[in-house]
Order: C-alpha cells, then sequence, then structure tokens
C-alpha cells in the first residue's frame, strides 16, 4: 500500500463499499437471521485509499504544556494533593553505598548516590493513598476501590459523574474496576458511539509489580473529574481509566496473575479473568486508542549483561504485529508518538523505544517488544485501535523514584489524551477506513502468519552504576518498526469451525468477532490442512519463556484445496469484517499463539480455510 500525499487536503473517505456486481451467494431463510448483511455485501470490492488527514497540524503543533508543573496553577486538591516545596525538591536521595539487588519496601536505592541523584523528583508533589510521605506500600486494593467511588461521587451532577465500571472479578475475588469519564448524559456504549466522541480506554498494572501505573491512572482518573486539570478533554473524548488490571498480582508483590499466568501475553487466548475482563471492555466500548502502562526493570539483567542502569524515564512503542493496518502505524507515530516524545522531553523527561533483554544471561541482544499478537499492545491494535504501550522505570526498585516514575506516565498519557482529543475527526476518518478496507480484503490477496522483527544495531545510553554518568553503548537491537515477513498465505473468505469448538467460538465472540452458525447443512470450496510435522514447545516472546503458558503444539501445515460437507450446527468466521485480522491470529494453526497451537482446538480436522464466498444458510448465535 502506497501512503497518499500528506499535503493532500483532508476528504471524507468514500462511503459504503457496495457494488452491485457483488451478488450475495447467500440463500435467505425466513426462519433464520442472516446477520450483518451489510458488511457480508462489502466483501468483493476494494476501498480506495483516502488521503491522510491533517497531517499539517500534526506535525506542526506544539504538545499541550503539562497540566502540573512549577509554574501551573495549584491543583485542585479534591484528594489532597500538595504543592512540593522548595527545600523538598532539593533534597535528595538518601545516599548509600552501591547496592545492587531487589529492596522493594526500602528507601535504600539499589545502586549508587550518583545514579539515584540523576533522577530528581518533579516539581510538583502526586498524592494517591500510595504516594503518601510515610507509606511503605502502594495503593492498596481497597483504597484503590475507595478513590474510584470517590470520583463517582452521587452529590455530584448526573450528567457530570464519572461512572464506576465494574469489569470482573480477579481469580482470588478482587474487582477489577474501571472508571468511565463522559459528558455523555447515557453512558451505555451505543449511547457513546452515537455521541460521535472517541473512546480512549487506559490501563494499568496488568504486571503486579508494576506500581506507579496504577498510581499514575488514579492521578489522571481524578485530573478528567470535575474540577481536573484535564476535564475539558471530555468535550471531545471519552476516557475509561482501569488502573488496576491484576488486582492479585499487586496484592502480591508479583507480574502475573494468582494462576501464574502473565496476563499480558494472554489477550488472544483469554485463559484468565483479568484478560478477558479487558477484552469484554474493548468489545463494548471500541476505543479508538488504548494505552497500556507498564514499568520497566531498571537493574537486574541489564546490570548483568550490559554492567549499566536503566536510564530512560519512558519507553514506548505503538501496535507492531503482521497485519496491523498501514495507516494505524502512521497515524500512532505521527499523531501520538511525536507529540509524546516532545511532551516528555518538554518536562526534562528521557524517552527511548520500548526494548528489553531476554533472561538467558548470554545473549547480549535488545529487542524492541515483540511482534506476536499476544500482548495487549498487539492483540487490541488488531481491533483497530491505536494501541501504545509506555512504560517507566520501576522494576525492582521499589518506591525509589516514584513521584518521577508516576509524572512520567501522567506526561506521556495526557499526551496521548490529547492527541486523541485533537484529532478526534481524522482518526475516525482513518478508523472507519481501516474497517471497510480489512473488510474488503476478505477473499484476496494475502494474509501474513509469520514475520519477526529486523535485526540490527542501535545505540543506547545506559548509566554507569558507580559515577551515574552516561554511557553510550552500542547494542545489537531486533526493531519491531520494520517487520520481516516470514510466511504469507492467500487469505480466505473466512474459518469453517467444527460443532465442537465451543470454546474457540466463545473466545471470538468475547473480543467482538463476527461468528455464524451453519443453520443447514452443506459444502463449502475450502482448504484443508494437512500436517507435515509437529513437535511440542513452548511459548516464548523476546524475554524468553512465557509464564503460565504451558506446553504448545507447533506443527508446520500445507494448505490442501478440497470441497467439504458441512453439518448444521458447525461455524463460519467471515473474514469480511473488522476484526478479519483477529480471526486469523487466531486460526491460522501454526503459530505459537494460534488456538490450535494452545489445545483450544484438538484436532485439524476441526477447521479449515474458507476459499469461496459459501453458499450457506447461517443462523446468528447469542
Ligand atoms: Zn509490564
Amino acid at each position: 500500500m502506497t501512503l497518499p500525499d500528506l499535503s493532500t487536503a483532508p476528504q471524507r473517505p468514500p462511503v459504503a463499499v457496495r457494488t452491485s456486481s457483488a451478488k450475495p451467494a447467500w440463500k435467505w431463510s425466513t426462519s433464520v437471521t442472516l446477520v450483518a448483511a451489510a458488511a457480508v455485501l462489502g466483501a468483493c470490492t476494494s476501498t480506495p485509499l483516502p488521503p491522510w488527514p491533517s497531517s499539517q497540524s500534526a506535525k506542526t503543533q506544539a504538545p499541550a504544556p503539562l497540566p502540573r508543573s512549577s509554574a501551573a496553577k495549584p491543583v485542585p486538591q479534591p484528594l489532597g494533593a500538595t504543592p512540593r516545596n522548595a527545600e523538598a525538591v532539593a533534597t535528595p536521595v538518601t545516599p548509600a553505598p552501591a547496592l545492587i539487588g531487589r529492596n522493594e519496601d526500602s528507601l535504600t536505592p539499589p545502586y549508587s548516590a550518583a545514579v539515584a541523584a540523576r533522577f530528581p523528583d518533579p516539581s510538583i508533589q502526586y498524592s494517591t493513598p500510595g504516594l503518601g510521605k510515610d507509606r511503605r506500600s502502594f495503593t492498596t486494593n481497597a483504597e484503590l476501590a475507595q478513590w474510584l467511588n470517590g470520583l463517582a461521587d452521587a452529590r455530584l451532577s448526573a450528567d457530570a459523574r464519572p461512572h464506576l465500571l465494574n469489569l470482573g472479578t480477579s481469580q482470588r475475588g478482587s474487582p477489577i474496576l474501571g472508571v468511565l469519564m463522559t459528558r455523555a448524559k447515557n453512558p451505555t456504549p451505543a449511547a457513546l458511539e452515537s455521541a460521535g466522541r472517541p473512546t480512549v480506554v487506559l490501563v494499568g498494572q496488568q504486571h503486579g509489580d508494576e506500581p506507579a501505573t496504577a498510581e499514575a491512572l488514579l492521578i489522571l482518573a481524578r485530573e478528567l473529574a470535575p474540577g481536573g486539570l484535564l476535564e475539558s478533554l471530555l468535550e471531545k473524548i471519552n476516557v475509561i481509566v482501569v488502573p488496576r488490571a491484576n488486582p492479585d498480582g499487586s496484592e502480591a508483590g508479583t507480574r502475573v496473575t494468582a494462576s501464574g499466568v502473565d496476563m499480558n501475553r494472554d489477550h488472544l487466548l483469554l485463559h484468565t479473568p483479568e484478560a478477558r475482563a479487558i477484552a469484554r471492555l474493548v468489545r463494548d466500548y471500541r476505543p479508538m486508542l488504548v494505552v497500556d502502562s507498564h514499568e520497566y526493570t531498571v537493574v537486574g539483567r541489564f546490570l548483568e549483561k550490559f554492567n549499566g542502569i536503566q536510564k530512560y524515564d519512558a519507553l514506548v512503542q505503538h501496535a507492531t504485529t503482521a497485519n496491523y493496518p498501514e495507516f494505524l502505524t502512521k497515524a500512532s507515530l505521527e499523531w501520538y508518538h511525536a507529540p509524546m516524545v516532545a511532551a516528555l522531553k518538554d518536562q526534562g523527561l528521557s524517552s527511548e523505544w520500548y526494548y528489553t533483554t531476554s533472561t538467558d544471561r548470554e545473549d547480549k541482544s535488545i529487542s524492541m517488544g515483540g511482534t506476536q499478537p499476544d500482548t495487549g499492545r498487539n492483540v487490541h491494535g488488531l481491533k483497530n485501535t491505536v494501541s501504545l504501550l509506555i512504560e517507566t522505570r520501576g522494576v525492582g526498585i521499589g518506591r525509589l523514584h516514584a513521584q518521577r516514575r508516576v509524572h512520567s506516565q501522567v506526561v506521556a498519557i495526557a499526551s496521548a489524551l490529547r492527541s486523541t482529543a485533537e484529532k478526534a475527526g481524522p482518526l475516525e476518518q482513518v478508523r472507519s477506513f481501516v474497517v471497510r478496507d480489512t473488510t474488503a480484503l476478505a477473499c484476496r490477496d494475502q494474509v501474513i502468519t509469520d514475520a519477526k522483527a529486523t535485526p540490527g544495531q542501535r545505540e543506547l545510553t545506559f548509566i554507569d552504576p558507580t559515577t551515574g554518568e552516561d554511557r553510550v553503548t552500542r547494542v545489537d537491537w531486533n526493531s519491531s518498526l520494520t517487520l520481516r515477513t516470514l510466511q504469507t498465505r492467500a487469505r480466505p473468505c473466512g474459518y469453517w469451525l467444527d460443532a465442537g469448538a465451543t470454546s474457540v467460538v466463545e473466545r471470538l465472540k468475547l473480543m467482538g468477532v463476527q461468528v455464524m452458525r451453519v443453520a443447514e447443512s452443506g459444502s463449502l470450496l475450502a482448504e484443508r490442512y494437512e500436517e507435515t510435522a509437529r513437535e511440542v514447545s513452548e511459548r516464548r516472546d523476546v524475554r524468553g519463556g512465557i509464564a503460565g503458558s504451558g506446553e504448545i503444539v507447533r506443527v508446520k501445515v500445507t494448505p490442501v484445496r478440497a470441497a467439504i460437507d458441512v453439518p448444521s450446527g458447525s461455524y463460519y468466521v467471515p473474514l469480511n469484517q473488522a476484526l478479519a485480522n483477529i480471526a486469523v491470529a487466531a486460526l491460522e494453526p501454526d503459530t505459537q499463539n494460534s488456538y490450535f497451537a494452545n489445545r483450544l482446538l484438538e484436532d485439524l480436522n476441526q477447521t479449515a480455510r474458507v476459499m469461496a464466498t459459501p453458499s450457506l444458510v447461517f443462523e446468528e448465535i447469542d
């Protein structure tokens, strides 16, 4: 796809893709409901590329200043924010000998005073229960619930009041809470959709040992509430804040959920109630932007491998996975990444692309965030959102620099909120185009089934653990910004699934993928998967083996043409739909995240690629 000239005047993309040449091959039945007829009819034409909307303003507009700085007016203090006084600013972190190691509860830095001095507190002080002066623990689950309940105060007028959302229950029984900020009188997803403001979802603390994320989201929720400094953004957008997606991990101080599963590798497989809660939220509210807030390891394996302390206040990355629409990549870079980096710099905060390194001590390469469709960042991207990861330097350093970590999160996320508000119209145009383009690709062109990051080199700056000085290091660097395509296949019209594939169907529907049931038996022109090799393996990401994912079945397959008979009660997943690329990620069997590899489908004969528009009667399923 060649992107158009950026200077072209903004223009609405052409409307509805329907052609009279595309005769529906569907049989109507009075006893069944034919679903999504419009989408189906739209499948057989390509969508012309619209011009890139409003590029000029994206490039020239300086990001608005952060709500709170030393120069800003005093912050409203519904929950007790206090301006930092000059003396406090000047107070250095407690000097300490060069200690290296995890030290969660002590104020003793896990590195030398010279390193600690590189990270002074911001000029304002954030206040949440967990950021209190004499606190040894971050905000507890009970305090978090109380804070959100306080925002949704019934004494506020109905059309300004934030709405508390109960999104689900963690494995140990804690509520997974969110709060919806909107000017819309009716807060239902359908009403928000018709009101025309894009919705943003902010997700914090999927990893329980990354606490500044939840603290920052509590601050942002308060500032979006009535009287808050970001409240005016609600004229243009709705915001749903989920400060703590993994309450059990937070309570236990663990990265993983109670079952040992890393929920941020579970957004396609959906084994955990925590990931399912987020999937349901994204399905129902169809956000334009999802921000996933994390913290990263500061010492640990980076010190071991590179003899350096991690430097950057924020590491950021958008969705980088095969089949992610190119226009959304472009929007991520131009409308979000560039202003966010500028906003951080404006606050004296450094940033870099997100990167990590494997847990293997011998492996000195560094990789950007992965390319697999398993993380929130990538899976939400395939749901046609702009999907951003923001990581601050926090894992393994306890409460050290907590104010600065929270500040970095607040600055970066506030920038993303402003970008969405400023670009609300063009973003809607881009998404509208992307949805129609994705829908129109069914039965034609190719789909990528395997892609990898591109190896290269990059200069990174670490901090010398003794002197605290910058040290530029050239590293082997796997870039996820350019994906190498390793395998493609003809894009099918859809996938057929055996009647026994109920756990597959349930998961697809949880993500909002359209699935239909075959109402009357018939036949399909399809491709069966012929298995040519098999091994039992493990799911891996750029860090190493994925926690809690168990054994997977890696197969090699060859698609083989066949007419297949399909009984009533079996299923059809059409690809002429907005979430086609989610279906591809889940259903092509020879990838590590596929539902087959992860044993949600037992047998390759339970599925087939449907290669011609089916002439069958379908019924809607609940
Ligand atoms: Zn994380």
